[in-house]
């Protein structure tokens, strides 16, 4: 059965898997979700119980793109985007109490869970390019994590050029490092004159000129990407198979910003697998706890966190969710979205907040808690926790409804890449993992560019 896939405001064109993926956002400003999601039986499932992590990635990637990728081209991309991975098992669990397992998604080369979506999407974005002969240029906004995981994802990579724009001096040096001292030849990093938000502006304004967006077939690859979404399905099924799915419901607590790493928990649970509690994990920018607290979804401004990837003020993928809420009605979400963009907020259905909490569990953290967890957990148990990580573990104990239900919370980055909030909660610096050691020698490459439309589109053209 081949997926097609439509937008969640219902006006633009319905596309094949291939041609979602290079979109990226719909033409009419939705997310790109599959028309119909074909559920695996509870036989099925269990027979997946022995496979390992590559095989099981193929058998739940394969649902989406039947009729579009050569099964023998999936099954290579997948093989090689986790062979890049440190652990064996790619995705462990460790167990830190009776009913809380952690599951480790910060294995990969930049050391956080993107990697699990990126590594893949840079192979399956050239593989789709080389089949149609096309060349894609892409460029994206980063405040630290993304960034580096798409740059490691696509360098290398024989049609991309990938141009990555972080806001000069505020990232941390890890997070620069990791992307400034990849030298690859299609490797562009820029450093701007300006804020993140800066950096997000220049890259709408690139992409909304149509001229520049066609020449150079710009494409994009946040997490509105329907392709990220895909491949993070695949360790909740990992998880859950390890804890004795589908004969046993799990729970999972997820650190939450964009709202995509969970949004895969939701399709996971419509794939078949038997989840009990989906846990919302946010720090103090919690737009979602929120939401789900009083019905009203409502935009406020953005503060700095111990857990900056979180530090959203909206959450995109969201939309995707409501799309479902409300019966799958485009046209509905178009409205209530362009309604969300003059009043900065929306108020849900009394029907559909009802949903909303029967389906999802919330709770925020504050620094203060996040920290006390990190002591806590590392005194209990001997585990660093990195501080996105700390607020799942957090939020899941405190929202969960069923102390005996096994909950795993996705550790989303390894604590090297936040040394100074690990060292603030329990006094001990994190080292970087073996492969890393050497970060602060290489050689760093990147151009510091003025916040100028003209300039960047210069420096574009260029270099392509
Ligand atoms: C991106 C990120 C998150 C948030 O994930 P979303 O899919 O945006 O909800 C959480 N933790 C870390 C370390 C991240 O890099």
């Amino acid at each position: 059965m081949t997926i097609k896939y439509v937008s969640t405001r219902g006006n633009a064109p319905t596309l094949s898997f291939e041609d979602a993926v290079l979109a990226g956002l719909a033409s009419d400003g939705g997310l790109y979700v599959p028309e119909s999601i074909p559920a695996f039986t509870m036989a099925e499932i269990a027979g997946m119980q022995a496979m390992s992590y590559p095989e099981l990635a193929f058998t739940i990637i394969s649902r989406f793109t039947e009729g579009s990728i050569e099964p023998e081209a999936l099954e290579r991309m997948i093989a090689d985007a986790y062979a890049t991975f440190r652990h064996d098992a790619v995705a462990p669990l460790k167990q830190l109490d009776v009913h809380t397992f952690l599951l480790e998604l910060f294995h990969g080369p930049t050391l956080a869970f993107k990697d699990f979506a990126l590594q893949f999407l840079g192979r399956l974005l050239d593989h789709i390019l080389t089949k149609r002969g096309q060349k894609a240029v892409i460029v994206g906004a980063t405040s630290g994590d993304t960034g580096s995981a798409a740059i490691s994802g696509c360098s290398g990579r024989d049609n991309i050029e990938i141009f990555i724009l972080h806001p000069q001096g505020r990232v941390s040096e890890v997070q620069r490092r990791q992307m400034t001292s990849v030298l690859d030849k299609n490797v562009h990093n820029i450093a701007l004159k300006g804020t993140f938000d800066d950096c997000q502006d220049m890259v709408k304004t690139l992409f909304s000129d149509h001229d520049f967006r066609d020449k150079y077939k710009l494409t994009a690859v946040n997490s509105i990407n329907w392709a990220r979404i895909m491949a993070q399905v695949v360790y909740y099924f990992y998880a859950a198979l390890a804890l004795g799915a589908p004969a046993k419901r799990i729970s999972f607590s997820v650190p939450t910003g964009n709202f995509g790493d969970i949004y895969a928990g939701v399709i996971a649970g419509r794939l078949g697998l038997p989840i009990d509690q989906l846990i919302i994990a946010t720090n103090r920018n919690d737009i979602l706890t929120r939401c789900l607290n009083t019905g009203t979804y409502g935009m406020e401004g953005v503060t700095a966190s111990l857990s900056p990837s979180m530090d959203i003020q909206i959450s995109s993928n969201f939309e995707r969710l409501l799309f479902d809420l409300y019966g799958r009605d485009g046209k509905q979400i178009n409205d209530m979205m362009t309604r969300f963009r003059s009043e900065k907020k929306l108020t849900l259905t009394p029907g559909v907040w009802e949903k909303l909490k029967g389906q999802f569990a919330a709770s925020a953290i504050s620094d203060e808690d996040t920290k006390a967890t990190i002591a806590s957990i590392y005194q209990s148990t001997g585990e660093l926790l990195d501080p996105h990580s700390a607020v799942g573990v957090a939020a899941g104990h405190r929202a969960r409804r069923d102390t005996g239900t096994p909950l795993v919370v996705l550790a989303t980055a390894h604590p090297a890449k936040f040394p100074d909030a690990v060292k603030a909660a329990c006094h001990i610096h994190p080292p970087l993992p073996e492969h890393m050691k050497d970060l602060f020698e290489r050689q760093e490459r990147f151009d510091v560019l003025d916040n100028d439309v003209d300039t960047m589109k210069r420096y574009i053209s260029e270099r392509v």
